[in-house]
């Protein structure tokens, strides 16, 4: 999947390649959380402990090309799956250890929390996300169950190119559907696809997401004088998909989109929220319930999380993990946990 040269750039970029097809990087909201400066946006939203998080993918190739992306369009690109089928145990032990190898340099940083580094050695949550598309490797579900049986949370993003993917895919507890404009013409030119059909498949995709039992969420990332606006044709998508959450979040200037894009286009956090409240201002059955100003995110929630005038948008993990090993049905009100009040807005 990746030339010699992609792999040593990568590897330059503090990535990890595993196996042939699989990549860790620390997540630099792991590292600031260590370090006692915060978590991320999915901790407030969620309860997800940054610090316990493993930033992984399990396919470094995209079928997309996003515009707002940092990685190089030198990132391998495919529509179909071609490699080897790496072993889900060894990604799993391989990501792993080198997510802990790269973490470790931490442990005699002075301003680092000893309490949070303890903590990091032992992975609570994983993000398959990073690069790529993960949800197209062959064996991900049993890769998922192994996630499960080793306690480990799962957050899943795919940008809804794999509709049938999505269907076949086994409970996460949280997936994520990239939607990155509101119009077929708009998407072409925001994410580039490979896919002819690519706004068929997205179609599909929010149907297949509507199906789903478990936590779901679209994240619109908001990229300033391109895809925001519409927010009624983007409330009609949602809706078609009923996500349990939609994130609108800010597109961030880093990495290789900044040779596509300017500073210009990154929307101020006010902005953001402004965005979403016109979004959310055609969803009847939404409300904004929190954010978090240094991610520049907003999270619209469905009001039936809101229990006795209390949200209820964080996760249960110790549920979760007992409900996805029982091998019994569930859905998400089974794993739901009370939002602490100082994250709601
Ligand atoms: S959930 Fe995402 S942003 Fe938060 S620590 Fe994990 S990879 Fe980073």
């Amino acid at each position: 999947m990746l030339s010699p040269e992609s792999k040593r750039e990568l590897v330059r970029q503090q990535y990890r390649i595993i196996g042939s097809h699989s990549a860790v990087k620390v997540c630099g909201w792991t590292k600031k959380m260590i370090r006692g400066e915060g978590a991320c946006y999915k901790h407030a939203f969620y309860g997800i402990r940054s610090n316990q998080c493993l930033q992984m993918t399990t396919s470094i190739s995209c079928a997309n090309r996003c515009t707002f992306c940092w990685r190089g369009y030198k990132a391998p690109v495919a529509k179909e799956w071609e490699w080897d089928v790496d072993d889900p145990l060894m990604i799993l032990d391989g990501s792993i250890k080198s997510h802990l190898a790269l973490l470790i340099g931490l442990k005699g940083y002075d301003k680092a929390d000893k309490k949070l580094f303890e903590e990091s050695r032992h992975v609570k949550h994983v993000a398959l996300s990073l690069t790529g598309e993960p949800i197209v490797y062959p064996r991900i579900n049993e890769l998922l169950a192994l996630f499960n049986k080793r306690g480990i949370s799962t957050f899943m993003v795919t940008n809804a190119q794999y509709p049938d993917a999505i269907r076949d895919l086994a409970p996460v507890t949280q997936l994520y559907i990239s939607l990155d404009a509101p119009n077929r013409k708009l998407l072409k030119e925001v994410d580039v696809p490979l896919f002819r059909d690519y706004w068929d498949r997205l179609m599909q995709s929010l149907d297949a997401m509507a199906g789903k039992k478990q936590r779901t969420c679209i994240r619109l990332t908001c990229v300033k004088d391109m895809n925001m606006i519409d927010p009624e044709e983007y409330a009609k998508l949602i809706s078609r998909a009923s996500p349990d959450f939609v994130e609108c979040k800010s597109y961030m200037f880093v990495g290789a989109s900044r040779q596509r894009l300017s500073l210009k286009n990154m929307p101020y956090h006010e902005e953001v929220v402004a965005f979403a409240k016109q979004v959310v201002s055609f969803l009847p059955e939404y409300e904004i319930a929190a954010e978090h100003t240094a991610s520049r995110a907003v999270m619209l929630a469905k009001k039936e999380f809101k229990i006795k005038g209390e949200w209820h948008a964080w996760i249960d993990f110790d549920k979760w993990q007992k409900l996805s090993v029982a091998g019994k049905e569930f859905s998400t009100k089974d794993y739901l946990a009370k939002t602490p009040r100082q994250f709601i807005c």
